[in-house]
């Protein structure tokens, strides 16, 4: 039976990349030698990770002064590398969730954090509006799309301070506006290839404006120096990161990407309002592109369990909701198909007509 994949992360890829990669770990760039067991200084190496910046600047229109880097250690590492190399004395936070959370706490080991407003009070179900962006802040932290619980900042927000944002869920799946940002980084995992690389996009003059000392290689500036290669760069994940960057390229772009990505939103959101079975859980303005959350509707609570073997039964995978919210969670990262997505608004109408 096909597989429909909805994991939150690592997740589907596109099919080429995959193909690209099979490839790759047989023989690589014709040497004869597989990917996974060539030196990372080989001039065919050194050629895929400037073709891999290359298509993070052609994709994202970065501007001259910003530097791309491709890292180990997840998203989660650079929740402590941001305060190490960006904070002075204070920075502001929007809690919109737990990686934001979590981001938080590592800075409050650097200094004061405040937190300028968060959606705990409702399960961090909509993205708090009308906040403050205090300006004698080092920076303002904001994830930009809330993996689970499925609510996205749709717009490049203006800060008075430099802005970072962890885009790990949602990077790549619209144009964005990269000159509104200080920094943007993120975990690979979710829209831009496989788990082990972490990207960092960062304009270089916000560093070398703290009075600590940071260790070399947590500093960003030996990272910019040498290019991503101060020590060995994780080779595999960046050659599927630039396939799937490729992919994207060949699409059109990302207005074509956002474009596929909106359609596919709208026909899920769409059979999740019109089915009385089932209620999404994310406040309707801000509802993700990315993560889709939604649970039993009231009077259909006990049949959960039922819907999640029905849909087992017919190929979905991954669409249970994170422990957190619930329910279920469809993630419908730029590589999963609309062909997936129909697949699972037609069980969920099966559902309800069988009921
Ligand atoms: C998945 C995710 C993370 C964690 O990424 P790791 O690479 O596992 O550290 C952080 N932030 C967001 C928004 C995520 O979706």
């Amino acid at each position: 039976m096909k597989k429909h994949n909805f994991n939150a992360g690592p997740c589907v890829l596109p099919k080429s990349a995959i193909e690209s990669a099979i490839a790759a770990i047989k023989n690589f760039d014709e040497t004869g030698i597989g990917i996974l067991e060539i030196s990372h200084r080989t001039p065919g190496w050194e050629r895929i990770m400037a073709e891999t910046e290359q298509l993070w600047k052609d994709l994202l229109n970065i501007p001259e002064g910003y530097k791309v880097l491709f890292l180990g250690g997840g998203a989660s590492t650079q929740f402590c590398y941001v305060p190490f190399n960006l904070m002075n004395k204070k920075a502001a936070y929007l809690q919109t969730g737990v990686w934001a959370k979590k981001a938080a706490k590592e800075a409050k080991m650097f200094g004061d954090v405040e937190i300028v407003a968060s959606s705990e009070d409702k399960n961090y179900s909509y993205i708090p509006k009308n906040y403050t962006i205090p300006t004698d802040a080092d920076y303002f932290h904001i994830t930009t799309n809330n993996t689970i619980y499925g609510t996205e900042i749709h717009t490049d927000i203006d800060s008075p301070v430099n802005l970072v944002a962890d885009m790990s869920s949602d990077i790549m799946s619209r144009p964005v506006d990269v000159s509104k940002y200080a920094m943007i980084y993120g975990g690979a995992q979710k829209n831009v290839g496989p788990a082990g690389v972490t990207f960092v996009i960062i304009r270089e003059d916000i560093l070398g404006k703290v009075g600590r000392q940071i260790p070399t290689i947590i500093d960003y500036r030996t990272h910019i120096k040498e290019s991503s290669m101060f020590n060995t760069p994780p080779v595999f994940p960046i050659f599927v990161m630039h396939e799937t960057l490729k992919w994207v390229k060949e699409l059109g772009g990302l207005e074509a990407m956002h474009k596929i990505n909106k359609e596919k939103a709208e026909l899920l959101y769409g059979e999740i309002d019109r089915n009385k079975m089932f209620v999404g859980t994310a406040a309707k303005e801000d509802r993700s592109l990315m993560n889709v959350c939604f649970v039993m509707a009231e009077g259909y609570q006990d049949k959960e369990a039922d819907f999640m073997a029905f849909a087992k039964e017919r190929g979905m995978v991954g669409i249970k909701g994170h422990r957190s919210v619930g329910g279920f969670r469809a993630s419908i990262y730029n590589a999963c198909p609309m062909e997936s997505v129909q697949a699972l608004v037609d069980c969920m109408k099966e559902f309800e007509n069988n009921f």
